[in-house]
């Protein structure tokens, strides 16, 4: 019988301290070269580990190999100078430097697909890989070729969906596409957004999500968490059309938030990855209260559906923190499992 309540992350993980600077998010890289790439493998080895070790059932990457999630997927197409720079507002939030799409956006050659293979040879366990969402990547750049989002985002969607073949085929069961942007521009979301996320899935046969959150526990997020008022209800503008999509998973942030548990009846149908770790926070969460986050999304979402997860990435925290907070996960989802099977 397939386990209920498999158990993952958002995605990212700490880096080691020998790989790059912890507790960082674009943090530079501390290798060179073959030294680079060797260390890149061994973080990723060792992130499996930890996973593994804290019995996590959807393995990843732990985004090792990459500095930044959108960044690093944008660093290996043409038609984008990294040289030049324009500081734009990303999610209407922060301001950052970004690169320019100075022409036609294209992938010369795959950007995960060698990272994901290594993984696949590494574990038996299903992986999940993630890939920034086409809304998320043209809201990290400065566009002076297209000069229409609407566009840009069609153009990246087709890319996206060549690198989601090839990690299918190198044996992903579950490609993730990240977009934080899809809980802001809710006009555009629904206009284009969904469309170009089905686009990016045109033809998988692997299972396909989306992950929907308030971001990393970087401090121009949690300020603008602050400015949004008792009840979050940005999932409410796009849910409707997201449950009517082909996308197979939702993956989003419960414990510690403002969400309305009952917007999840709006996704009804779909999995739902329940972020019940919170990742704005150094606190390790008990495995009880990961279980009252599940228990509460319980009644929105069966259980042959609800997928236990972290709220977000864990990239910025320190190790120790992620470690702990992948224990409470799985002790916490192991208590929802026992109830379940002492109710059948
Ligand atoms: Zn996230």
């Amino acid at each position: 019988m397939k386990k209920l309540l498999p158990t993952s992350t958002s995605g990212s993980l700490p880096k080691p301290t020998w790989l790059a600077q912890p507790e960082t998010l674009w943090s530079p890289w501390k290798l060179q070269g073959q030294e680079l790439i060797d260390g890149k493998h061994d973080a990723l080895r060792v992130s499996l580990q930890e996973q593994q070790l804290a019995d996590i059932d959807i393995v990843s990457d732990g985004e090792q190999t990459r500095q930044h999630f959108v960044t690093t997927f944008i660093e290996h197409l043409s038609g984008v100078d990294f040289e030049n720079r324009k500081t734009v507002t990303i999610r209407n939030r922060y301001e950052a430097s970004v690169p320019t799409v100075v022409g036609p956006v294209s992938r010369q050659k795959s950007v995960f697909v060698e990272d994901a293979k290594f993984l696949r040879q590494q574990t038996d366990k299903p992986i999940k890989w993630a890939l920034p969402g086409p809304m998320t990547m043209i809201d990290t750049l400065y566009d002076d070729h297209y000069k229409s989002r609407e566009k840009l985002a069609w153009e990246f969607a087709k890319i996206l969906n060549e690198e989601a073949k090839e990690l299918e085929a190198a044996g992903v069961d579950i490609i993730q596409f990240d977009e934080p942007a899809f809980n802001v521009f809710f006009d555009e979301v629904n206009e284009w957004g969904i469309a170009a996320l089905e686009r990016a899935i045109e033809g998988l046969k692997c299972e396909t999500a989306v992950h929907i959150c308030y971001g990393y526990g970087i401090k121009a997020n949690t300020d603008w968490k602050k400015t949004l008022g008792s009840e979050w209800r940005q999932y409410e503008e796009v849910f409707p059309k997201l449950q009517k999509s082909n996308i197979d998973i939702i993956s989003l942030e419960c414990h510690n938030s403002r969400v309305p548990i009952e917007l999840l009846e709006l996704v009804r149908g779909k999995k739902v990855m329940v972020g019940a770790i919170d990742v704005a926070t150094n606190t390790i969460e008990t495995p009880e209260e990961v279980a009252d986050t599940l228990r509460k999304a319980l009644q929105f979402v069966d259980a042959d559906k609800l997928y236990p997860c972290t709220n977000c990435g864990m990239a910025p925290l320190s190790r120790e923190v992620a470690r702990g907070k992948l224990n409470a996960l799985s002790a916490g989802a192991d208590i929802i499992r026992k109830e379940l099977s002492a109710k059948y």
